[in-house]
């Protein structure tokens, strides 16, 4: 069984001085790359931590980043990346759950977490290789230089299985608290493998979203799988996005629906020379599909939608490029994956009804760290007792199977006994010419039980009342569908990878009076 890592031992012995991880600073080719795998692998050794234990990362995107998650996976360890953007007691609780010994830190997130009780020795990234221009706050903590076995350190090989966890990711927490969702070498292995066709052998991938997200791992991993470079971007800024990508002729690239958002509405958008792109992909939140038919207009290379979860099931992908007609779609089930709708009592819809997906695949998760009963909450299973894994969203298959996604479960109101979809009045809501961008929530009724109501971002330049808009959108919303009020937001709340966080609009009403 070839591991990842094994893959990258590949690359750097046939293809050493291809780069492999660009950031800001620099690239490391393969050879580099391995070597600095390695150093990291034969540390951990050192320091006794055991295959299988949790080594966790906060910090931004960068080539130490890259080294540090992919030794830790050499060292039969278990990477584990943690989103900064949480609260530095969640972070502290996330390193705690995953009963990692070990956490990386960039200068940042030690001086964020500065004061927490952390359960992990602290290994600092250094700046352009020096020593960490920052105070020392944790016990027994050491800069990434200082740590790593020295140059030209070999690990011992260890023995790794396809089951064997690879990493853990935690859950984003946009429906409830985050859960450390295990992912094995298998799953990734599916990962690379679908990719066949993705010529990503000589691809140069642009990254904009963090590591810590699966999101950003089923590009990132897969283009070193191949061979291929990957260019991390720190923060994402649209006009930095394109003039990265224009002057490292960029052909891949995996980007959230609001990113496109952003870059196709920059002005001088069709003044880059994007000509070397051949591979362009999208997932985690909806995606319009007059946004879709934009991306497949003006920028070249083929787009593909691809819709899933961290925690596996299956995945769909839409090739938008090639079926103009099913933009609204999230596309077929990927081979290999099978989906199945199903209605509250676990029992299948009819063909062509609305159920909660419940999939199937080669990419699934071993189960949630340490919570065995939220494993089997999360898990559906067949007539012949084959395991699912609920996604928790809702959808619909059309004639031709393709797949339209309606809303989250959790999203999904109730009002006066009715089904009423957000995803259905947001779609009204957004082609008002006033409207930049928008969301629907349930909040509770005395009179229905739940009942809709709006949020909207104005378009710049925009002279529309909320209540005209309002009265415009409801005249076209079925009875049961009408919001009970709309209103006006700078900005939607949208996690770090950019999905709209329904639970942070609803505390928002909760907290003001009405
Ligand atoms: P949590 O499980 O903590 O609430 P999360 O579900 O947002 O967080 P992820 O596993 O990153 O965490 O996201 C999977 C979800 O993202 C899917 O269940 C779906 O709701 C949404 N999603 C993914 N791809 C698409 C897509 N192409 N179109 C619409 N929604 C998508
Ligand atoms: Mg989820």
């Amino acid at each position: 069984f070839a591991t990842l890592p094994d893959l990258i031992r590949a690359h750097a012995l046939e293809r050493g001085d291809r780069v492999a991880v660009a950031d800001a600073k620099g690239g490391i080719d393969y050879r580099m790359l391995d070597a600095m795998m390695d150093r990291v692998a034969a540390a951990l050794q050192r320091d006794g931590v055991a295959p299988g234990t949790a080594v966790a990362i906060v910090a931004a995107p960068t080539t130490e980043y890259a080294a540090a998650f992919l030794g830790t996976v050499r060292a039969g360890c278990v990477a584990t990346p943690i989103a900064p953007s949480a609260t530095p007691a969640a972070i502290t609780a996330m390193i705690a759950d995953s009963g990692a010994p070990i956490v990386f830190l960039d200068a940042e997130n030690a001086r964020a977490l500065e004061g927490q009780h952390l359960t992990a020795r602290a290994v600092l990234f250094s700046r352009e290789g020096g020593s960490p221009d920052w105070t020392l706050a944790f016990a027994g903590e050491q800069s990434f230089d200082s740590w790593l076995a020295p140059d030209g350190a070999k690990p011992i090989p260890v023995p790794i299985t396809p089951d064997d966890a690879f990493n853990i990711i935690y859950s984003s927490g946009t429906t409830g608290t985050p859960k450390g969702i295990v992912q094995s070498h298998a799953m990734r292995w599916a990962h690379i493998a679908r990719n066949t066709a993705a010529g990503f052998d000589t691809a140069v991938t642009m990254i904009a979203t963090p590591l810590y997200s699966n999101t950003t791992l089923v590009s990132f991993l897969p283009t070193l799988g191949w061979g291929g470079t990957v260019v991390l971007m720190g923060k994402f800024d649209a006009r930095a996005y394109l003039e990265l990508a224009q002057r490292y002729r960029a052909t891949h690239t995996m980007l959230v629906p609001v990113q496109y958002q952003r870059i196709m509405a920059l002005p001088g958008f069709d003044d880059f020379d994007l000509s070397a792109f051949r591979f362009k992909t999208s997932t985690s939140a909806p995606f319009s599909a007059a946004l879709k038919a934009d991306v497949v207009a003006r920028w070249p290379g083929v787009l593909v939608e691809f819709y899933g979860m961290t925690e596996g099931g299956a995945s769909c992908a839409l090739n938008a490029t090639a079926n103009p007609t099913k933009l609204h779609t999230v596309g077929l089930p990927m081979p290999g994956h099978e989906i199945r709708l199903i209605d509250d009592d676990g029992v299948e819809v009819a063909p062509g009804e609305m159920g909660e997906v419940v999939g199937r695949s080669p990419a699934m998760m071993n189960g949630y760290h340490g919570r065995s009963q939220a494993t089997r909450d999360a898990e559906w299973h067949d007539a012949d007792g084959n395991r699912y894994i609920r996604h928790g969203d809702i959808g619909r298959f059309d004639a031709d199977g393709f797949l339209t996604l309606m809303d989250r479960k959790k999203d999904l109101i109730i009002s006066g006994g009715f089904n009423v979809y957000p995803s259905d009045l947001e779609a009204v809501l957004a082609q008002h010419p006033a409207v930049a961008d928008c969301a629907v929530i349930g909040v509770p009724s005395e009179a229905w039980g739940e009942t809709p109501v709006g949020f909207y971002v104005p378009r710049a330049g925009a002279t529309d009342e909320a209540a005209t808009i309002l009265a415009w959108a409801n005249a076209q919303l079925g009875k049961t569908q009408r919001l009970a009020a709309l209103h006006v937001a700078d900005e939607l709340p949208r996690s770090a990878i950019g999905k709209v966080l329904k639970r942070e609009l609803r505390d928002t009403l909760a907290s003001t009076p009405p």
